[in-house]
């Protein structure tokens, strides 16, 4: 009896081709689901965060580190495109993957070194890269992708769960409901805090730059990636608390215009802060 067209044996170059194509497949779904696993979150602060803060470290430049971070940096290329690289060389420099951020439990009193892997996070890596761009014997490109690092390392560090954690990846882990949206903490302080109501960016400029008073500015430019560091603990400590009772956030939770109306300002004031002392650091590294 001949086979019917379902059962027809499959021919040998044919059974080849399958086995390939379920190779490459499951090869496409693996390094998908390690992604997954690797990745913290998709942007850190939201693109528009990132672009705003190096916008405003951008408008505080002396002439001098201006003219290096041009020559640094690509034709049109300016800090605030450079802002977004670290993010989107997670997959090329996989082990960049961890240098955006540094878990310490909120259950600490701050940041110690031994929260920072051998392989380093975003405290290490600040001064690290610094050094790089400082050294006029580096190599442009090296001193480049140090730029490149250092601009979005400084804003990561601001953003407070990219510091404070409770055993979740800094609240990725931490499903809640924003404004009857599901999401997680981590997303409420990357963008959907800063952005909600469809957003524009010179909107959320205006909002971060309105922040900068010649006081603030003064007193915000100094200190190292440790001190930045604590302050955003310190807040991250509050971030994971409900408004109001302040019981610790648990999975499920609704939060809404109550959270917004406490944590809002202060996401802004993060990202006004990391943009003067981006500026401050690249002023006294480029002189
Ligand atoms: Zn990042």
């Amino acid at each position: 009896m001949s086979p019917t067209p379902t059962q027809r044996p499959t021919p040998p170059s044919c059974r080849v081709w399958l086995r390939r194509r379920c190779l490459v497949l499951s090869m496409v779904v693996l390094s998908l689901a390690l992604t997954m696993v690797t990745t913290r979150s998709a942007w850190a602060w939201g693109r528009m965060g990132h672009r705003v803060a190096g916008q405003l470290a951008e408008s505080r430049l002396t002439p001098v580190a201006r003219r290096s971070v041009q020559e640094l940096l690509e034709p049109g290329e300016t800090l605030a495109d450079a802002s977004l690289w670290a993010d989107e060389q997670k997959r090329e420099i996989p082990e960049s993957a961890p240098w955006h951020y540094v878990n310490v439990p909120i259950t600490e009193t701050g940041y110690n070194p031994r929260f920072c892997p051998d392989t380093g996070c975003v405290v290490s890596k600040i001064p690290e890269f610094q050094r790089t761009l400082a050294d006029t014997t580096a190599g442009r490109a090296e001193r480049a992708r140090a730029l490149r690092f250092l601009t979005h390392f400084v804003q990561d560090l601001h953003q407070p769960v990219h510091v404070g954690d409770n055993r979740d990846r800094g609240g990725n882990d931490l499903q809640l409901q924003y404004f009857g949206k599901g999401t997680n903490l981590h997303r409420i302080w990357d963008f959907e805090m800063l952005e909600r109501g469809e957003l524009k960016l010179s909107t959320l400029y205006g909002q971060v730059s309105a922040l900068v008073t010649p006081e603030r500015s003064e007193q915000w430019s100094s200190g190292s990636a440790i001190e930045w560091a604590n302050e955003s603990f310190v807040l991250a400590q509050k971030a994971y608390r409900a408004p109001g009772d302040g019981r610790l956030l648990r999975a499920g939770d609704k939060l809404g215009q109550a959270y917004e109306d406490t944590f809002l300002v202060v996401a802004r004031e993060r990202i006004a802060r990391s943009g003067v002392r981006l500026a401050w650091l690249l002023n006294g590294t480029l002189k």
